[in-house]
């Protein structure tokens, strides 16, 4: 199998929120068959609705961009795993998180499985999503949409407020930034 250009976003809502951050990051890195090629800046994101279950303290987002050789089945079976050895909890999956990862991209392969759907089917309406890929891969193309995510983020209309942070990503145990975007 080939290998692909994926980014995944993450965000987490609960605890400490940047070492949760900084965690997903750190076993991103360890993902086999993969390189890990970019991380965007965090942000401080609104949550989308604040009197919903997700509660009212606002996000830490970003994106990570990837090469792998996984398929998408297995990144999504990855990517939950890791939400549990975060500590995400899957009984109220709506609720606060500590970590969340959604694969946004898959190269440019759409996906419709079940349980699965790529690109990711609500990363062009969130700006929380669209800001951080913006800062990575601002000319990546939405297969779906065949529109680049910086054209997608100038049309967009979402209130939800979205403050770049000045923590580096990995700062929390020292490390420095593994790459920048390009
Ligand atoms: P969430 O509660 O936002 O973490 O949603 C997780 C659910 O979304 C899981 O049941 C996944 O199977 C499903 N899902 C569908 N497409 C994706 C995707 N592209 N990335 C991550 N999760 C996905």
């Amino acid at each position: 199998m080939g290998q692909e250009t994926v980014f995944i976003g993450f965000g987490s809502n609960m605890g400490d929120r940047q070492d949760f951050c900084d965690r997903a990051i750190a076993l991103m890195n360890l993902l086999p068959a993969s390189q890990l090629t970019g991380v965007s800046s965090y942000y401080e994101t609104e949550p989308i609705d604040p009197t919903s279950e997700l509660g009212s303290t606002w996000f830490y987002n970003g994106v990570v961009r990837i090469e792998t050789k996984l398929t998408p089945r297995k990144l999504l079976e990855i990517c939950q795993e890791t939400e549990r050895s975060l500590g995400r909890d899957p009984e109220h999956r709506k609720g606060p998180r500590t970590m969340d990862l959604d694969i946004l991209f898959y190269g440019q392969e759409k996906i419709d499985q079940p349980g699965l759907t790529i690109p990711h089917p609500r990363l062009h309406l969130r700006r929380f999503v669209l800001v951080p890929l913006a800062e990575l891969a601002p000319e990546w193309n939405h297969p779906t949409f065949n529109q680049s995510v910086k054209d997608l983020l100038d049309s967009l209309d979402d209130p939800g407020q979205v403050r770049k942070s000045d923590i580096l990503p990995g700062s929390s145990y020292g490390a420095r930034p593994t790459c920048t975007p390009s």
